[in-house]
């Protein structure tokens, strides 16, 4: 029987690309539920200081809230020029939440000017599992690269067509989203925590 894990996440997105990690690893071993199956679940306020904090307040309140194991994940653009902002506050850098438009301006306009050595910057995503029984694990990814002076291509989201990824001519807007995954910050924290969720959840069978 495979064991069930809740994804704390209404990003249809998120739970294909988990699915398919976890079935590579092991085949049959997970059943992964998405949250949209628990109606009665609240949106968690993200109240953390960094990145960890918030995406292990989600796997908690999940765990708790449906009983069963959950993970969850927190991302954001951290650039070195803005000591590391937006970070935790990405997807409101501008005030509106989810304003992905207004966000990636606000950032090209605070680095007018700044030369191209001092456009660092990367995404970086945790993401953290919690079983019933309290025990936690969480794993880090990070995707090195740099902010450019306009904003190019459409596929992604957020701040997408205004970060360069190291070693490429290209924004991640114009990558692939198969591509994007196998060296984005989210694909790496997922094959990094997947192997901790195999080990784990078949100790609850
Ligand atoms: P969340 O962790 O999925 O809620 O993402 C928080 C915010 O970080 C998003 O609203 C985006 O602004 C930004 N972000 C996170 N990951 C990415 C990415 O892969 N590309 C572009 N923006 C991202």
């Amino acid at each position: 029987m495979p064991v069930k894990l809740v994804l704390a996440t209404r990003n249809s997105g998120k739970v294909i690309e988990f699915r398919r990690i976890l079935e590579e690893l092991a085949p049959g071993a997970v059943e992964l539920i998405s949250i949209d199956q628990f109606p009665d679940l609240i949106e968690v306020e993200e109240t953390g200081a960094t990145f960890e904090e918030n995406s292990l307040l989600k796997a908690r309140y999940t765990s708790q809230a449906t009983g069963l194991a959950a993970i969850a994940d927190d991302s954001g653009l951290c650039v070195d020029a803005l000591d590391g902002g937006p970070g935790i506050l990405s997807a409101r850098w501008a005030g509106k939440h989810g304003d992905d438009q207004a966000n990636l301006q606000k950032v090209l306009d605070q680095l007018k000017g700044v030369p191209d050595e001092k456009r660092g910057a990367h995404f970086l995503c945790v993401t953290s599992l919690v079983l019933p029984d309290g025990r936690e694990r969480v794993a880090e990814g990070r995707f090195e690269g740099s902010i450019l002076r306009a904003a190019v291509g459409t596929n992604g989201f957020g701040y997408d067509p205004i970060f360069q990824p190291e070693g490429m001519a290209i924004s991640s807007a114009q990558m692939s989203p198969e591509d994007k995954d196998l060296v984005s910050h989210r694909g790496k924290s997922l094959r990094s925590i997947a192997p901790q969720v195999i080990q784990l959840l078949a100790t609850l069978r």
